[in-house]
């Protein structure tokens, strides 16, 4: 990032403070104030994009806070020092909308989406009534209905909502399961339910789905863990086992949430097999797609992957994830219409009059456990009016692609890397082998070895801010490297630079 003499406000303004601004005094001062706000947000995203800048100038914590002043003042600054925070605020911050960043699930930085947000915070309004938000509520009902159409034709009339994150998401839906088989739990509360509840979800699935069953009573021991296969896939008859198994004790199956696209291989459970079972032993069907929900916009991949998505109950889909969308922006999509406001209504008198001068069937605000709710449709309509329905599609394809060319070039260097599974989405894992455990053959000595390295590579990455690619271990091996492509940002020429990077800073190990 440029120093903060680079961001000059003029010698009359930069000694001013906040009270010559609007709305206490001065539209001139306002208005080169906030140019100068937009030229360091403009000079960001040319850092962004520049492959010769870094991604990150790191920095450990206790250094961090002795070369930034965070401290409240007594007496507040002047505008150019609040210039200069923004400045010095970028110059530390990753970037993740950078080429060579690998790391998140949500890269990138799209620029038609960014313009929205920032339309979004100037507009500064509450999502929860029309009369405050009308343009946006309508926008909002547009664009859901939208994606439930692409979810199933049977979706058209069901019902959607934007939360705030996929794991608020996957909440919603299992507030809105219980609800339809316990209509009265919501008066009557736990007492109503004759037995133990219990919900199902696959060893790969996301914390969040576990963390239902704590935040609603059930209890993470009734959360049950169903085994997935090699490819990170959810076992049918072990689902199907483990659901006989309660039922035998006595308990009360009710809930199953499958996972298209997990977050870390990037596995898409079987939606078909796993709805016959649901149907057979009346459960509800969740589809958490946070991850992989964007692939239904794509003709190619969406089959088999997401395949029979339309006979689930209920989908989570983070538009903030495969497409781009800045964050957060996080949607939960119901087949049935009016169970989010039975489920969650109170009728809050001072928002929600019924009695009001428009129809307030488009109120929002009683179907979400919040009150007040963000804007976070303006940048997903502004984003899905540039690109059209084609070019998230284009787009979908196009990082499906680059994948596929990472999983080629690993294999070309056999002695470098070794690929962990054939991915089915865009979740590459693999590990590096540095130089003196090339020729060795795999074993799981040399897994737990590849595994040891891992951290230090990531600190190396860190370190000289050239790239940065995440790692886990999981319950089947130790540390290993999970490559995200999920921006538009990367090309091939990046996927080759992450390789021979990843090999220059790590071949001594
Ligand atoms: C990321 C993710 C979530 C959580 O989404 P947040 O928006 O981070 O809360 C849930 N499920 C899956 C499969 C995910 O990948």
């Amino acid at each position: 990032m440029a120093n903060s003499h680079d961001f000059k406000l003029s010698a009359s303004t930069a000694n001013l403070k906040c009270t010559d601004l609007l709305p206490y005094k001065n539209t001139d001062v306002t208005l080169e104030f906030l140019q100068k706000v937009v030229d360091v947000l403009k000079e960001f995203v040319m850092q962004t994009n520049d492959r010769n800048v870094k991604i990150l100038d790191f920095r450990h914590p206790e250094d961090m806070k002795k070369i930034l002043d965070l401290e409240i003042p007594e007496q507040g600054l002047n505008l150019q020092t609040l210039i200069n925070d923004c400045v010095s605020t970028l110059k530390y911050q990753v970037k993740t909308g950078h080429p060579h960043f690998f790391n998140q699930l949500s890269t990138g930085l799209d620029i038609v989406s960014m313009a929205g947000e920032w339309l979004t915070a100037t507009a500064n309004t509450n999502m929860f009534t029309y009369e405050i938000a009308p343009v946006f509520i309508l926008m909002e009902n547009v664009v859901m209905t939208h994606m439930r159409e692409i979810i199933g034709s049977n979706w058209k009339n069901g019902d959607s909502i934007l939360a705030p994150g996929g794991s608020i998401s996957n909440l919603y839906a299992f507030l809105a399961a219980r609800h339809k088989m316990f209509p009265n739990y919501k008066e009557k509360g736990i007492a109503t339910i004759q037995g133990q509840l219990v919900m199902f979800t696959s060893d790969q699935s996301h914390y969040s789905v576990k963390s239902c069953a704590s935040v609603c009573g059930l209890g993470t021991d009734n959360c049950v863990i169903v085994p997935s296969d090699i490819n990170g896939r959810m076992i049918p008859a072990e689902l199907e086992r483990l659901v006989v198994d309660r039922k035998g004790r006595g308990h009360i199956p009710f809930f199953v949430a499958c996972t298209s696209g997990t977050t870390v291989l990037g596995s898409f459970d079987p939606i078909n097999e796993i709805a016959d079972i649901c149907e057979k032993y009346g459960m509800w069907m969740h589809v958490d797609a946070a991850w992989g929900g964007g692939l239904l916009l794509s003709k190619k991949y969406r089959h088999p992957r997401l395949t029979g998505i339309e006979r689930a109950s209920s989908v989570t889909w983070n538009p903030h994830k495969l497409m781009g969308t800045l964050l957060q922006c996080s949607t939960i999509h119901f087949k049935e219409d009016g169970l989010l406001m039975s489920c969650n209504q109170m009728d809050a008198e001072y928002l929600f009059m019924p009695d009001k001068l428009y129809d307030v069937e488009y109120d929002t605000g009683d179907k979400v456990i919040q009150c007040g709710r963000h804007n976070d449709i303006f940048k997903l309509w502004l984003q899905w009016r540039a690109k059209g329905d084609e070019g998230f599609e284009k787009h979908m394809d196009r990082l499906m692609e680059l994948s596929a060319y990472m999983v080629k070039r690993i294999k070309e260097m056999p002695d470098k890397f070794y690929l962990i599974l054939e991915p089915e989405m865009v979740n590459v894992s693999f590990w590096y082998i540095p130089t003196r455990w090339r020729g060795v053959a795999h074993s799981a000595q040399r897994e737990v070895e590849l595994g040891k390295i891992c951290p230090i590579m990531k600190g190396r990455m860190m370190q000289s801010g050239t790239l940065m690619v995440g790692y886990q271990p999981d319950d089947r091996r130790p540390n290993f490297f999970r490559n995200i492509i999920s921006s538009a940002a990367v090309t091939e020429k990046d996927i080759d630079f992450l390789l021979s990077e990843l090999d220059r800073l790590g071949h001594d190990l």
